[in-house]
């Protein structure tokens, strides 16, 4: 089996705050197709390439998936600018 150019969908989730996967094992054209469905809504959405197809998983209990989406979740999503900060958050201010 040569490497198969797959791809997973992940959307941000606004209730947890987090990306989640909506989709695996596409392939780029599909995942695409997805992606603008998914930003259409108005969706926060990232494509990106698995190293290995995701066997035998679904996609809910999916660990690859679970995995690639909590990568993303570090990041500040793109767009989504970090202006608006909650006052209870706390400031590291103490120097080291
Ligand atoms: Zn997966």
């Amino acid at each position: 089996m040569t490497a198969p150019n797959l791809k997973t969908v992940l959307t941000f989730d606004e209730t947890t705050t987090a990306f989640r996967s909506v989709a695996h094992n596409l392939s780029a054209k599909k995942a695409e197709a997805k992606a603008d469905l998914l930003r259409s809504t108005g969706a926060q959405v990232r494509v990106v390439d698995q190293p290995t197809r995701h066997e035998g998983q679904r996609l809910k209990t999916c660990e690859l998936c679970k995995n690639a989406a909590e990568s993303f979740s570090d990041h500040n999503p793109e767009g989504a600018a970090p202006e608006e900060r909650s006052e209870d958050e706390p400031t590291a201010e103490s120097g080291q």
